[in-house]
């Protein structure tokens, strides 16, 4: 099993994603709601996976995932946003996020990304 961990501050999309998961390699091993929790948590959790939102209260996904990428430059964070601006996916990719998922999103394509990214 993979073991992921989510960020968003909707807990629909958390639902969302346990549901997509089912039966499926991936194992949601905790999720997060803030940039904040998701800085602390990692070090704890240590996910073989991250799929991160972009908007949140507090500190977005992109600099939560800046800082978890300059302590831990292995690890694999997929942003998941709505917004699909150029400036954000280059931003993104700038910081080192292994590629970007636009919600709403559909099941194989998020499984396929994420098997992907796993794969490396
Ligand atoms: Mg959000």
């Amino acid at each position: 099993m993979a073991r992921l961990m989510v960020v968003d501050d909707s807990k629909i999309v958390y639902m969302n994603m346990v549901k997509l998961l089912q039966d499926t390699e991936f194992e949601i091993v905790h999720y997060c709601r803030s940039g904040e929790e998701a800085i602390e948590v990692y070090k704890e959790v240590r996910p073989d996976l991250v799929t991160m939102d972009i908007i949140m209260p507090g500190m977005d996904g992109l600099e939560a995932s800046r800082q978890i990428l300059s302590e831990f430059p292995d690890a694999r964070i997929i942003m998941f946003s709505s917004l699909a601006y150029d400036d954000t996916i280059e931003e993104a990719e700038k910081i080192g996020a292994k590629g970007f998922i636009y919600k709403p999103f559909e099941k194989e394509k998020v499984l396929c990304r994420l098997r992907e990214v796993i794969k490396g």
